[in-house]
């Protein structure tokens, strides 16, 4: 069966590509690092193509893989980051994935195996967001190392590398990747102040937070 680029296809490649141009313009991603992937169907994932800059991406450019990671849509060559992508995809629930090179996550990922609890908005990420050990980008080795790191939270740091969030939306997994950035440049502003260590909050605080935020914001 060939793979149509239905209207609701379009419609999510047009999120997508807005999705990796924000990461650009709110300064969390530099160049082409980063990528980002979107699942349009049963069997369908849309990711950004590997080393474009997004501001070139045309409606065209659709690129699609299915679930093995066989390229389905387009002529341009998939994210290099595909094997992490498909991982969290079959680990998991997410409807899609964002991968950065976020300066205050990255930086913190060179310091500390896991985030510390600087802030209730690691509830946000299912709790304290963990470092998952240094691969060479685009490796199995890598994805499963992701793997590792995202058991029961929806985002991990990757070290000396970047930053990984997954959500039900492209704008949920974007907000948690702006969340983890943010988190960790707060921690880097009161970790760094001489002869003051900052207060941290324990996992069962975060946990009622967890609770909390379900019901967040407004109703519905
Ligand atoms: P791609 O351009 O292949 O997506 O790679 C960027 C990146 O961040 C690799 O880790
Ligand atoms: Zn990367």
């Amino acid at each position: 069966m060939t793979t149509r680029v239905t209207d609701a296809v379009a419609a999510a490649w047009r999120d997508l590509v807005d999705t990796a141009r924000r990461s650009v313009t709110d300064g969390l991603v530099v160049g082409t690092s980063g990528n980002v992937s979107v699942r349009a169907g049963e069997d369908l994932i849309l990711v950004t193509p590997s080393g474009v800059p997004y501001e070139r991406l045309a409606p065209d450019d659709v690129t699609g893989v299915d679930r093995t990671g066989r390229q389905v849509l387009g002529h341009l060559v998939p994210t290099s980051e595909l094997p992490t992508h498909l991982a969290v995809y079959e680990d998991t629930d997410a409807q899609a994935v964002v991968h950065t090179h976020a300066v205050h996550a990255t930086a913190v990922s060179t310091l500390v195996d896991r985030l510390p609890l600087v802030h209730y908005m690691a509830a946000a990420l299912g709790g304290q967001v963990r470092t998952a050990a240094y691969a060479t980008y685009g490796t199995r080795e890598l994805a499963d190392n992701v793997r590792r790191a995202l058991r029961d939270r929806t985002g991990c740091l990757l070290q000396n590398h970047g930053t990984l969030t997954y959500g039900a939306t492209l704008a949920q997994a974007y907000d948690r990747t702006a969340q983890l950035e943010w988190m960790c440049q707060v921690w880097l502003a009161a970790s760094g102040v001489p002869g003051l260590t900052p207060s941290l909050l324990t996992e069962a605080q975060v946990d009622t937070v967890a609770d909390r935020l379900r019901n967040y914001g407004q109703p519905g």
